[in-house]
């Protein structure tokens, strides 16, 4: 197995060997003129930005352009990811305190967020620049339990961030602070390896340190340095680090921002996010993902994909592998791989797909042969092995997404499609056509066509 990539410059590294980091023209706006490029070449390129709104400081983009590149980063393949995944939630690797740390080689003790660092807009109503890459690092305040998550970080004042906390684990902390009246530590941490922004997004129980989770998938602990201003441990090699305090009581209008399914969230009342302090490498790196790209999709589908397939499994054995489709957000829409014993095993695994995210809204059953990460395979599954009057499950008035707009604050009905063939149907009726060879076609042997005129006679 080759080692997993442990930081953001040498994964900027790898991507440049062999051609998949492309450099822009210096000097482009921060606003719009950046992310345009990023969202022309999500699939294909990362890029790196030179002096953009001509700042010294580089911005980059698109890390990760494909899920292939995930495993890359972890020296993988990507058949093995979500297994590999699960393996290091359940063997987490617990960090190692250092006193000197490259993240903190530039110290910046009067904070001026848009000075000091580049920091894009991205979407055309999104309210302004925000930190969009930062993995967001919070200490529970009775225990010093460390928590990792992304949030959209809008850029309000000079040293102050609005900072959008869903009900989740930072969310859970700044209630224990406001319990004892004191402000939340945290550090925003910019410029991170592939692996640490994914274990960023696992789904795993409160008080769980996902970094641990990335010094398993490094095969290493992660080295941690104290913040400067606070009790917060971050990174010791992250680019860039933002010290700051979260007020749990103050709120102010934070949105709208370009959301992962391709529609605005809101402007609401957001959590006030006070900055004590930026620290950074000597030339640091500033990681951005545009809001809605594949880079943010990807982020956190492979994270669900692991725990909905370990899920899965616990009821169903005969589950092979799941995928959460880019046409579906990432989020929305899962097809399942299913080894069927037994007829109507297929709807079974529907409902209980359903329960396993309520963000679920279209689960499609195949069977082996399927490839489920090609959206064209799992298509022509439901043309021809699915009839809507058999094999089709309708939930209504289920838990949905608050952030599909079809859906009425948030119920949604849920559909499944069984696309399995029937077990006693005759193999003869369901054989797929085949070229013998066609997988043995050796490209090198065909070239462009330079002499159409001798071969035309
Ligand atoms: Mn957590």
């Amino acid at each position: 197995m080759a080692e997993a990539v442990r930081d953001l410059r040498s994964w900027l590294e790898v991507l440049a060997k062999d051609g998949r980091l492309l450099q822009a023209k210096p000097e482009l706006a921060l606003r719009f003129e950046l992310a345009a490029i990023s969202k022309a070449t999500e699939n294909e390129n990362a890029v790196i930005f030179p002096r953009p709104g001509g700042h010294s400081i580089p911005v980059v983009s698109n890390i990760l352009a494909d899920r292939q590149w995930m495993a890359d980063a972890l020296g993988i393949s990507s058949s093995e990811l979500l297994k590999r995944f699960m393996q290091a939630v359940r063997n987490p690797l617990k960090s190692v305190e250092v006193s000197q740390a490259s993240a903190q080689e530039v110290v910046h003790d009067k904070p001026d967020l848009l000075q000091q660092l580049p920091i894009p807009t991205h979407n055309e109503l999104d309210s302004g620049p925000y930190i969009s890459a930062g993995i967001l690092i919070s200490r529970n305040p009775e225990t010093g339990v460390q928590n990792l998550s992304i949030h959209r970080c809008q850029i309000s004042a000079a040293n102050k961030l609005g900072v959008l906390l869903l009900p989740r684990h930072t969310l859970a902390y700044a209630h224990r602070a406001a319990a004892k009246k004191v402000p939340l530590e945290v550090a925003i941490v910019i410029g991170v390896d592939p692996a640490t922004l994914l274990a960023s997004q696992a789904i795993v129980p409160l008080d769980y340190d996902e970094l641990e989770i990335a010094g398993a998938l490094h095969g290493k602990p992660v080295d941690v340095v104290k913040c400067r201003t606070n009790n917060v441990r971050v990174p010791a090699n992250a680019e860039i680090v933002i010290e700051g305090r979260i007020i749990p009581d103050e709120r102010e209008p934070e949105g709208p921002f370009g959301e992962f399914p391709q529609y605005y969230g809101p402007r609401i009342d957001s959590h006030v996010l006070h900055v004590d302090a930026v620290t950074h490498r000597r030339n640091p790196v500033f990681h951005t993902i545009v809001g809605g790209s594949t880079e943010h999709l990807l982020l956190g589908g492979i994270a669900r994909e692991a725990t909905i397939l370990d899920q899965l499994q616990r009821m169903f054995p005969d589950v092979k592998d799941v995928h959460l489709a880019r046409g579906g957000v990432c989020r929305y829409h899962l097809v399942v791989q299913l080894e069927k014993r037994s007829e109507g095993q297929a709807k079974n695994v529907i409902l209980g797909a359903f329960a396993t995210h309520y963000d679920i809204k279209q689960v499609v059953v195949v069977d082996c042969d399927v490839n489920i990460h090609d959206p064209i395979e799992v298509q022509w599954a439901v043309a021809t092995r699915f009839q809507a009057d058999r094999d089709l499950v309708i939930v209504p008035g289920a838990q949905g997404s608050k952030l599909d707009p079809s859906a009425r604050s948030g119920v949604s009905t849920k559909m499944g499609l069984d696309a399995t063939v029937p077990l006693d149907a005759d193999p003869s009726h369901f054989l797929r056509i085949r070229v013998p060879g066609q997988d043995d076609v050796n490209f090198d042997e065909l070239k462009p066509c330079t002499s159409l005129e001798k071969l035309l006679g």
